[in-house]
């Protein structure tokens, strides 16, 4: 690396700048860098960014590829937050994961916060002899500290492509699981493993005992956090039908995220890695109405140009917080990182880390 400038370049002397130049810096900042960096892209990120990763994929693939590169020094995640934090957890403490724009968050990671779990933990306390009877399940697509919060309650994570395997661990533990911040990924779930609908219920963090009776908790086997991704929520039933009805041998595959009345109508459903590559090794010329984010879909689109290739809603479903990740932002990380300069560190804290990584490592044993 270069001697280190005096001070950071602004992120404002990017904006307004030519795509094409934007490139070519991006390029020569990462010839620059050479093995001092990996540029992990996350399948929803747009194509002037996915076009510099090094690797794309869904976040824990992306986060497992970090700890697999202990060479590289610093990881530059395309992708949200939550993403990036949990690269830094399972990355070594001498690798630097940089995040280019601070603000890409994940709606449905910030509808769990802490204090509202702890709270919820407290209120099922006063019922149930919680600690023997409840055990935690947070889907990877939250905060550092909901992840730890697991790990120190007997909990776990889990992902969209092992919710199943491990929703059967945590039964096999606890009588009670609570999901949390997807409702709809632990609802659809449960439904594939036949949890009859009486045994599974909402919480909602806004009201007192999350708006159940003390008997409607202790018959619970399954307590859903109310939370959902905005983006798959557009999708709607009526989306399946009209492409049903357009073209009858359509094949319609959709992400668990979705809700259950579309996934009850889909043909498909599994994570953004099982849409990739179950849409890439269709047969030629078969038809797909996919229900995920628009750029993973318009890619595939582009890629798969022997299948016809469909966006399951007529409106923009397009992830606005991974969108914040853009290429001024990617440029500017990158040639602050050749200048010797990191910007937008992401450093979850050593207590976090430790709980975090306890629940990541119960489900990566069982995965
Ligand atoms: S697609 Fe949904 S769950 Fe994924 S990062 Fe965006 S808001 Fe969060």
């Amino acid at each position: 690396m270069k001697a280190v400038a005096a001070v950071p370049r602004s992120i404002a002397d990017y904006q307004g700048r030519s795509v094409e130049e934007l490139f070519a810096r991006t390029v020569e900042a990462k010839r620059a860098l050479g093995n001092n960096v990996m540029v992990l892209g996350h399948n929803y990120q747009r194509d002037e960014v996915i076009e510099h990763a090094d690797f794309r994929g869904d976040s824990l693939l992306l986060a497992k590829l970090a700890a697999q590169h202990a060479d590289r020094p610093n990881i530059v995640f395309c992708g949200v937050h939550f993403m990036a934090e949990t690269a830094d957890i399972l990355s070594r403490s001498s690798q630097t994961v940089i995040l280019p724009d601070m603000a890409a968050g994940c709606s449905m990671a910030d509808m769990a916060a802490i204090e509202q779990v702890d709270e919820c933990w407290d209120q099922l306390g006063r019922i149930l002899p919680v600690e023997e009877t409840v055990l935690p399940a947070v889907y990877v697509n939250s905060a550092a500290v909901l992840k730890a919060f697991c790990g120190e309650h007997g909990g776990i994570t889990c992902t969209s492509s092992n919710a199943r395997a491990v929703m059967e661990w945590a039964w096999a533990r606890r009588e009670k699981i609570l999901f949390f911040p997807d409702e709809h990924l632990g609802r659809n779930t449960a439904n594939k493993m036949g949890l009859p609908r009486e045994r599974m219920i909402v919480w909602d963090p806004y009201l007192p005992n999350g708006g159940n009776s003390a008997d409607a908790i202790r018959k619970a086997r399954l307590i859903l956090w109310k939370g959902h991704c905005s983006v798959h929520q557009m999708f709607q039933p009526a989306h399946v039908d009209y492409f049903r009805k357009k073209h009858p041998d359509i094949k319609v595959i959709v992400h668990p995220e979705c809700h259950e009345d579309v996934v009850n109508k889909a043909d498909l459903v599994g994570s953004t890695e099982f849409i990739i590559r179950t849409v890439s090794a269709a047969p030629a010329g078969t038809a797909w109405a996919v229900g995920t984010e628009l750029n993973l879909v318009n890619r595939l689109k582009k890629e798969q140009t022997d299948k016809h290739v469909h966006f399951l809603s007529s409106t923009v479903c397009q992830c606005a917080t991974m969108f914040r990740i853009d290429a001024p932002h990617l440029c500017w990380a990158m040639e602050n990182l050749a200048d010797g300069h990191v910007v937008n560190h992401i450093v979850v804290p050593e207590d976090d880390k430790a709980w975090a990584k306890v629940a990541l490592d119960r489900m990566m044993a069982i995965s």
